[in-house]
């Protein structure tokens, strides 16, 4: 699984998760980044040139809903680790092994299934995504325990799903503020974070008023004002926008155009091509316009955003692993972030709020998830997509054989 290659990149420019240094070197033994610095002596390690390219850390999706091959597809695009935001046992621990064993897919954290109650959300994506039955929370009295059985699954976080539907036209039941306080509580006792899904501005108060750590949407039902900024930003949470699921679900944005791209247009399968080239039509007060001022004035605000996709399966339109997040880094860059915020949300930014210590940086000592890109995306964020090369734990990936096999 682990291959004992020793390789440099030299000559590249390097955005380590934090800064950018212009040119310089990076030596990987093994699975480990060893040193990163402008004059390293690279005898005995296999030379890559970098000249004309940039080296970024792997990236992080930190809102997808993995199953099947979607973190082939991820890992084909850099997306070298996905953060499911809810799924199921059976499918998680599938997903898990795959993670473990292969360097040719994406790695995997998981909240396992999410708080939310009987007929919630997500039950309307049910018979799109999830046939199995799972578990929910009646209110305050079970909450708890919901949260210790997610953890004895091997939950790395805590999800809640606060929505009454109406960032969507659609009424639906939903957790009420006292049982998602519970939740939240009980996550932290276990040192757990806990996160919300919530796209109106009402939902995403009660889960600031719940205690989350983040929220994994940005709201979209209204644009934002400066009592709900304010009021996000001074609880300190982070926010995983989503805009290009929110944008589908507004039925005013497709991934179309990344999908379309001669860069990737090859590497996508046939049906997630068609999936990414759709949208959703909730007929809802929502719009992708909303969503991207609260993005804005939550960065204006002092908010850490993530980047995050929200892609699942094929049949949740208008995205698709990997790719999607080349059209987020986009988007957040058109809210107001540099491309090389852009690229921390994607990296450092989303490891540190995470914990994720081993990854998310170019440094010594941490994992050797690296990606190559043509061009600077420090500078022009669509460069994000000329992927080179891309390493995971420092084995190099073939993209043509993963892609075969998709
Ligand atoms: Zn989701």
């Amino acid at each position: 699984m682990h291959n004992s290659t020793r390789f440099a990149v030299k000559d590249v420019r390097i955005f380590d998760g934090d800064t950018v240094l212009d040119r310089g070197t990076v030596l990987v033994d093994g699975a480990t980044i060893t040193a990163v610095g402008d004059s390293l002596d690279s005898t005995g390690f296999e030379v890559i040139d970098g000249s004309g390219a940039t080296l970024i850390p792997g990236l992080i999706d930190c809102h997808t809903h993995p199953t099947g091959d979607a973190l082939a597809l991820a890992i084909l695009f850099g997306v070298t680790t996905e953060l499911d935001m809810f799924t199921v046992p059976e499918r998680l621990g599938e997903q898990r092994i795959h993670a473990a064993q292969r360097n040719d897919v994406a790695d995997i954290r998981s909240a396992s299934t999410g708080a939310t109650v009987l007929g919630g959300h997500p039950s309307m994506l049910i018979g799109l995504s999830f046939r199995e039955q799972f578990p929910v929370v009646t209110g305050p009295e079970d909450a708890a325990q919901f949260v210790r059985d997610r953890i004895a699954e091997g939950a790395d976080y805590i999800k809640l799903l606060i929505d009454n539907g109406a960032a969507m036209g659609h009424p639906s039941p939903t957790l009420s503020e006292e049982a998602a306080r519970v939740v939240v509580d009980e996550a932290h006792k276990h040192g757990l974070l806990a996160v919300a899904h919530a796209t109106s501005a009402d939902a995403a108060l009660i889960a600031v008023r719940a205690g989350v750590d983040g929220l994994v949407h940005v709201f979209m039902d209204q644009p934002p004002t400066p009592e709900v900024i304010d009021t996000i930003a001074e609880a300190g949470v982070f926010v995983v926008p989503t805009l290009v699921t929110m944008g589908s679900l507004a039925g005013d944005l497709t991934g179309a155009a990344v999908a379309e791209d001669r860069r990737a247009k090859a590497l996508i399968p046939e049906d997630w091509h068609r999936n990414l080239c759709q949208c959703w039509q909730m007929g809802s007060p929502s719009s992708l316009d909303n969503a991207k001022q609260a993005a804005a004035a939550l960065r204006s605000a002092g908010v850490p955003l993530l980047a995050g996709t929200d892609a699942a399966d094929v049949g949740v339109l208008g995205t698709a692993h990997g790719i999607s997040l080349h059209q987020e880094l986009a988007l957040l860059v058109e809210c107001g972030l540099t491309p090389t915020q852009a690229l921390a949300a994607a990296t450092s930014v989303a490891a540190d709020k995470f914990g994720l210590t081993d990854r998310g940086r170019i440094a010594p000592g941490l994992q050797a998830d690296l990606v190559l890109v043509n061009g600077d995306p420090t500078r022009t964020i669509a460069d994000s997509l000329s992927i080179d090369r891309v390493w995971r734990r420092g084995e190099v990936l073939d993209r043509k054989l993963v892609k075969e096999h998709l």
